[in-house]
């Protein structure tokens, strides 16, 4: 893939960047490599203010993130602005917590004393995805930072500016430079990189492919990884649930990103008894969406972030609807070759039929028929993927206890399934392994040392 910014709601290529040969590459990593021996030595406090003054420059710079994620990558400046908001409490939440993440911890033994002390690793490469385009690296960042080890981002090749422009963030903050740099390269210095001592773990977020490929480079190099990849999460509606509710969230986490979000509600799984009543309001909310150029602050959705993201959008509908999958809201690419793509509804989804086993990354909602709550487990947990899942039913205990049998990183009952910093976030199965966020996220890239003392 070249390394450009294309914008796609006018089809432009806005600029084009030359790829880092590998010296340059490596000699960044040669520093990352030096800085992280100084980096690991400083007090959580002096880290702590810098991802403070990180989070206050996302906040200032907000305006001008969403105009850069609106022209690489369609994303409506609302909610660019959301992103950066977003990123700036992730920073604050790790500056004020990590201390306390990592802190040693007392275990009682046959020792006069003994504890685990979670020590950083050094160097990390940060593989990562458009989607959310700030968040996503931040996620990773912040806590990996303030644990006292630096960041190597290898961002996707349609986000370079994105990408950039947080490295400056973090410089600005006052990081020592060599603690985040943004590389940019394509994925064939991924290997190399991979397969350098200097780097000591590996994070990537992306599809289940990337993740495949990724992950047997980081076993045959024995490399700790962290796999936060695709989704195809349910949403299960029961025949008591507040049908009304149900159908407007359904709609707005399927429009997530323009359908662009791994934790998106992309499989609607619902009791036949409430079945034709949540379809017609589901139709209704979808339709309520306004697109439009992401540069206009009243858009709600725009163009997905390529056009032949959605040309296989495309083809994977055809594919579904040939395989007997019925299209209950008409909508999609106006021609082959554009990027905006309406929402879709697709009814009678089956197992065959490739709206039932994969993952479409664009809004359609996928619509299949249950004949009670075990019956909505069963389909829910027929998937390859497990990352989130969400449960309406007015009956709390029956959430709760399905919410326990649902395969997946996260359950959300009578709720939208989103990430916070609070809570861990990850998959199971091949939406990957691994978690975010949350004092687990944190203790991912650390050495988590046993000290015996007689
Ligand atoms: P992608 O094509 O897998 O790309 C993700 C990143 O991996 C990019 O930086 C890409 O670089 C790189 N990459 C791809 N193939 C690689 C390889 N063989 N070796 C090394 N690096 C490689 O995914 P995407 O289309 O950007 O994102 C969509 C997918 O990400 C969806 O499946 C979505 O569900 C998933 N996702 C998961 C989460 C989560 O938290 N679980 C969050 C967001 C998205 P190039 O751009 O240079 O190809």
């Amino acid at each position: 893939m070249p390394i450009e910014s294309f914008n796609p709601h006018t089809g432009r290529v806005l600029r084009r960047f030359k790829a880092f040969s590998w010296v340059k590459t490596e000699r960044i990593l040669a520093q990352a490599h030096r800085a992280a021996a100084e980096w690991r030595t400083i007090t959580f406090a002096h880290r702590a203010g810098i991802l403070r003054r990180a989070a206050a420059l996302l906040r200032a710079r907000q305006d001008e993130l969403a105009r850069l994620m609106a022209l690489e990558m369609g994303k409506p400046v609302t909610d660019g602005r959301a992103e950066a908001l977003k990123c700036a409490t992730c920073c604050d939440f790790y500056a004020e917590r990590a201390e306390g993440f990592l802190a040693d911890e007392l275990i009682e033994t046959d020792a006069g004393r003994s504890f685990i002390s979670y020590q950083p690793l050094g160097v990390v490469l940060a593989i990562m995805p458009w989607n959310f385009p700030l968040w996503q690296v931040v996620r990773f960042a912040a806590p990996a930072l303030m644990a006292g080890n630096v960041g190597l981002l290898k961002h996707a090749s349609n986000v370079p500016q994105c990408a950039l422009a947080l490295e400056k963030i973090f410089h600005d903050a006052g990081l020592p430079p060599a603690c985040f740099r943004t590389l940019l390269i394509g994925t064939d210095q991924v290997e190399k990189l991979l397969a350098d001592d200097r780097v000591r773990a590996a994070t990537l977020t992306g599809s289940e492919g990337a993740g495949a490929s990724v992950g047997a480079l980081a076993g045959q190099h024995i490399k700790k990884m962290v796999l936060e990849l695709g989704g195809s999460d349910p949403f299960i509606v029961l025949a008591d649930a507040d049908v009304a509710l149900a159908a407007k969230t359904a709609a707005q986490s399927r429009m997530i990103n323009s359908g662009q979000s791994c934790i998106a509600a992309k499989r609607f799984i619902v009791e036949k008894p409430v079945l034709k009543d949540f379809l017609n309001q589901l139709k209704t909310h979808l339709l309520a969406f306004r697109p439009g150029d992401p540069l206009d602050p009243a858009t709600q959705y725009g163009p997905l972030a390529r056009p032949d993201l959605a040309d296989e959008l495309t083809q994977q509908v055809e594919d579904s609807v040939a395989q007997g999958a019925k299209v209950e809201l008409h909508g999609g690419q106006a021609k082959p070759g554009t990027a905006l793509f309406r929402p879709m509804i697709l009814s009678n989804v089956k197992p065959g039929q490739r709206a039932y086993s994969e993952e479409f990354f664009g809004p359609v909602a996928l619509v299949l028929e249950a004949k009670n709550a075990d019956d909505a487990v069963r389909l829910a947990n027929d998937s390859r993927f497990g990352l989130g899942a969400a449960v309406w039913t007015q009956n709390a205990k029956k959430g709760e206890a399905m919410a326990r049998q649902i395969e997946s990183g996260a359950v959300f009952v009578n709720g939208l399934v989103k990430s916070m910093p609070e809570l861990p976030f990850g998959g199971v199965k091949k939406s990957g392994y691994g978690r975010e966020l949350s004092y687990l996220g944190i203790r991912e890239f650390v050495n988590q040392k046993s000290v015996w003392i007689g």
